[in-house]
């Protein structure tokens, strides 16, 4: 299940085959992510849609690993219910709205959310200004920085 929704996280966990009820103790997977990834934006988007839907599971009382899946009538979890779960209460765009859903320190969740929003002041933002930049990539002198380029474009990005 995690290996549909995520696969990138899936890849990049530790801990493949826990029990769900294991994983989802205290966050417990959240830990078991490998600190050594290179950070994508597919993965960011990957981890917020998994954290959201993993706190919308609700366990049955009975059984072991069983769990109640609140997208499907039947309360079986399954691939299609997962992906239009994703997009519930979602306007424009759903990763607006996850950023401030996840697992992380306000200052982060809101850093986030001023990425997504093209927001931060990289050198494209302040050049349209008329201010004082530093023209080209800090890191690869390559081309001109932006958000994307920062984050994950950049040929260094990830090993800093
Ligand atoms: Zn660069």
């Amino acid at each position: 299940m995690p290996k549909d929704i995520a696969p990138l996280i899936y890849e990049a966990s530790m801990r493949k085959n826990w029990k769900v009820r294991e994983a989802l103790k205290d966050n417990a997977w959240i830990l078991k992510i490998k600190p050594s990834i290179n950070v994508s934006v597919e993965h960011i988007s990957q981890f917020l849609a998994l954290w959201i839907l993993l706190n919308e599971v609700h366990f049955a009382e009975l059984s072991e690993d069983d769990i109640i899946w609140k997208h499907t009538t039947s309360g079986h979890y399954s691939v299609a219910s997962a992906y239009k779960a994703q997009f519930l209460g979602m306007v424009l765009s759903p990763m607006d709205k996850m950023v401030w859903k996840a697992w992380a320190p306000p200052k982060v969740r809101f850093f986030s959310w001023l990425i997504l929003q093209d927001r931060i002041w990289t050198t494209d933002r302040l050049a349209k200004r008329g201010w004082p930049n530093c023209d080209l990539s800090p890191l690869c002198k390559r081309v001109q920085e932006c958000g994307p380029h920062l984050f994950y474009k950049c040929r260094f990005f990830g090993q800093l």
